[in-house]
């Protein structure tokens, strides 16, 4: 498809160049050979009316006249030669530049199809269990009323990662779309690490997990509920990813227009090779897979949002003893 597409991208660039070289070269060419043509008929004209003052014979007129013909071939030649190496240069220059034209295209489209084979994949599981649960339980004769329990208990349990995938496929999109669409509160910082850490301390505490977090100066541009996700995210990872009764912190420095956020848990930590991906939609780690629950869409949402304010996230992590996130905002 992307070859066609280059190809026909090609013959329009052709043809817009030729468009204007072969203007220009018949504009060039009838100016040139007017004056030659002039001067043909001029001479054809005094041949016939026999003035010798022009020439000193009729042999040296034709001589002349043959010259002048010569010279308009010749230039007719030039102007076609120069208009193919022109057609060729065109051509050779227009492919390269159609292929440039067509790359960042091309990239979108495969990273949406990855996007959209990634999402499908990771329904079909919870469908897949869902079906083959109630197909079982279908064909049972009797079920009783702790097993129909049991069954609807495990539907809706596939039913909210289902509804969790939706969600932060909505989001991504909505993210993608909207990007700083309302980002024009500002937002006092201590307050949104307040209310995400409100959210997740009930599943820190079952796991006797301590937070300690630095009181944050300062407010920044943006959307309060995306910066409270941003938090809540990158808490709820903290924890999923960390043992029992290990602390969790949250160290903030201001600098002078912006605010460094650092985020630090004694968890399992991220292996070298997996560290460069773990924002890329639907990366998760081997480990992580076998482990915690997740899609792994949670980073990609939060660095979408944190570009969104025009600030930066980073992480370090060293493999079974902890892992920083650093996120670094411009203060309003
Ligand atoms: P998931 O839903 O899998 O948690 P995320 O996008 O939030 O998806 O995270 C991507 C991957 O990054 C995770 O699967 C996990 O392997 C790794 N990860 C994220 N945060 C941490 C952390 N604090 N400690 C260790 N690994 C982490």
């Amino acid at each position: 498809m992307f070859q066609s597409a280059r190809l026909t991208l090609t013959a329009w660039y052709l043809l817009i160049i030729m468009l204007v070289s072969i203007t220009f070269s018949i504009a060039f060419y009838q100016a040139s050979t007017q004056e030659i043509q002039r001067f043909m008929v001029k001479i054809q004209y005094s041949q016939g009316e026999r003035h010798e003052f022009l020439f000193h014979s009729p042999p040296d007129a034709e001589l002349i006249l043959a010259e002048l013909q010569h010279v308009k071939n010749r230039l007719q030649l030039s102007l076609v030669v120069v208009n193919g190496i022109i057609f060729l240069l065109a051509g050779a220059a227009g492919y390269f530049l159609a292929g440039r034209t067509l790359r960042p295209i091309k990239l979108m489209v495969e990273e949406q199809n990855q996007f959209v084979s990634n999402a499908s994949h990771e329904l079909r599981t919870p469908i897949a269990t869902l079906r083959a649960e109630m197909e079982g339980s279908l064909l049972e004769k009797h079920v009783s009323d702790k097993e129909a329990r049991k069954l609807i208990a495990s539907n809706l349990e596939e039913l909210s990662r289902l509804q969790e995938l939706s969600n932060s496929l909505l989001q991504l999109t909505y993210l993608h779309k909207n990007g700083r669409n309302n980002y024009n509160e500002e937002v006092p910082l201590n307050s949104v690490i307040q209310t995400a850490y409100k959210k997740v301390s009930p599943i820190a505490k079952k796991k006797h997990i301590t937070f300690t977090l630095a009181r944050v100066p300062g407010y920044i541009q943006g959307d309060k509920q995306s910066l409270i996700e941003v938090f809540v995210n990158l808490f709820e990872n903290a924890i999923k990813y960390s043992p029992e009764k290990t602390t969790i912190t949250l160290t903030s420095k201001t600098e002078k227009h912006t605010i460094r956020l650092s985020l630090i848990d004694q968890g399992d930590g991220i292996a070298s090779d997996d560290v460069p991906h773990i924002f890329e939609r639907f990366y998760r780690t081997d480990k992580s897979r076998s482990k915690a629950d997740g899609y792994g869409l949670g980073l990609s949402i939060v660095k979408k949002i944190v570009t969104a304010h025009n600030g930066i996230i980073t992480v370090t992590s060293i493999l079974g003893k902890g892992t920083t996130f650093v996120l670094t905002f411009p203060l309003a």
